[in-house]
């Protein structure tokens, strides 16, 4: 094979972490990181994920045999649940194809490759989005990639009116692909009555949603509040996909454990979908890795353990959100100009600061921070020892 040309690897983290760790200077800050950190800048293994870890460890009976091709039915059932609320219709009827994926990126290749043979047509994806969305849709075989202006820089929020214009224009029975919460990069959501505009658009014009549920329960601290827009969608009567990744919620990041559900309309359409699903995970890697599935069905299946997976679930939600005040008191402190009411208002992991890629650049070269070149930040690399030196920086740039 002579004509293999290179391919650039996005900057992100394994780079960006490699620089970071490299330089010298004590008083830098990781602020490019998607993964969750404590208080010390450390990562954090849940406890309850350690209890359940030593749980299966002792358990003798498990062995390494080959799962399902679509992977644990206590995992796959309890992450329907867990998205949908136990009492949803759809649950009680059996309307639900359910397949355990390689952590949420799998989950949205999987729905993107029964999409290309089942529901070909043009695709909605947000701008800006998470970088993978269009090369996941791209690689399924989709040529007709469209983008929906999701973020308005002058009141850097949503940019309702664009996003309803582009869905009302677009043809009958387009897939959308949707972040239920925690939006990446802009942690940006429509409040629960502009989801309500959406699904209005989506409905009169029979568009095909799909969401990428990567942030549940992480993004506010409560698993109902980030789940609101997939129940209201499923319980309206609409057909949907979606992509559930453990690894912020449960800090699973290496174990690569998620699910992709398909709800239907009936209980027959489900079943006919999760042969399918079946069918393309067959050719493609088989069956799944059991470990980090092993965790999340031991602990949603667990009603004390599920408690103490929510309680910790609140602990890395509730410290973002302090960090995103202490970050807005800092900046209304210094006087710092512009207005910073989206730091507080935004959720989850990301803030688009509204930082030009220049003020970027400055803030690396004169203050050894560390973020993309966007403006986005993870808020998850702030704690109470830098959160001021970042609004000092960030003060500077903005005056300078
Ligand atoms: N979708 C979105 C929007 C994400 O931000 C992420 C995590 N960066 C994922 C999916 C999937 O992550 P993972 O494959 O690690 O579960």
């Amino acid at each position: 094979i002579s004509n293999i040309r290179r391919w650039r690897r996005p900057t992100p983290s394994s780079t960006f972490t490699a620089s970071y760790k490299a330089d010298p200077d004590p008083s830098k800050i990781n602020l490019g990181v998607g993964a969750y950190r404590d208080n010390d800048g450390k990562p954090w293994v849940l406890p309850v994920v350690k209890k359940a870890e030593q749980a299966i460890v002792a358990d003798g009976s498990l062995d390494h045999e080959y799962l399902a091709i679509d992977g644990i039915k206590s995992f796959t059932d309890a992450s329907v649940r867990l998205i949908l609320g136990a009492a949803s219709p759809a649950v009680a009827e059996k309307r639900y194809a359910a397949c355990q994926t390689i952590s949420g990126t799998g989950a949205v290749r999987l729905g993107a490759d029964f999409l290309a043979r089942f529901k070909m047509a043009p695709v909605y994806i947000s701008n800006p989005t998470w970088a993978n969305h269009r090369a996941i849709f791209t690689d399924a075989g989709f040529k007709d990639i469209r983008e929906y202006k999701y973020w308005n820089p002058k009141t850097r929020g949503l940019n309702l009116d664009e996003i309803l214009a582009t869905f009302k224009a677009a043809p009958n029975g387009s897939i959308l692909l949707l972040h239920p919460c925690a939006h990446n990069p802009t942690g940006v959501d429509p409040s629960f009555d502009q989801w309500k505009m959406i699904a209005q658009v989506a409905r009169e014009k029979n568009h095909v949603i799909f969401f990428d549920c990567a942030y549940q329960g992480f993004a506010s601290g409560s698993l109902e509040r980030d789940a609101q827009a997939v129940r209201y969608f499923v319980d309206s009567g609409f057909e949907v996909l979606i992509a559930q990744s453990y690894a912020k919620n449960f800090g699973l990041y290496n174990e690569r454990t998620g699910c992709l559900s398909i709800i239907t309309r009936t209980p027959q359409l489900a079943q006919n979908a999760s042969s399918q699903l079946c069918k393309i995970v067959r050719a493609n890697y088989s069956n799944p890795p059991a470990f980090g599935a092993r965790i999340v069905s031991l602990v949603l299946n667990n009603p004390q353990l599920n408690a103490e997976w929510e309680q910790q679930l609140k602990t890395m939600a509730d410290r973002i959100i302090s960090m995103r005040k202490a970050l807005f008191e800092a900046l209304t402190q210094l006087g710092t100009p512009g207005t910073w009411n989206h730091i507080v208002d935004q959720i989850g992991m990301f803030s688009f600061t509204g930082l030009t890629p220049a003020q970027v650049k400055v803030l690396h070269d004169k203050y050894h921070v560390y973020m993309t070149e966007n403006g986005r930040i993870s808020m998850a690399g702030l704690n109470t020892s830098n959160v001021r030196r970042f609004a000092e920086a960030v003060d500077w740039v903005v005056r300078n």
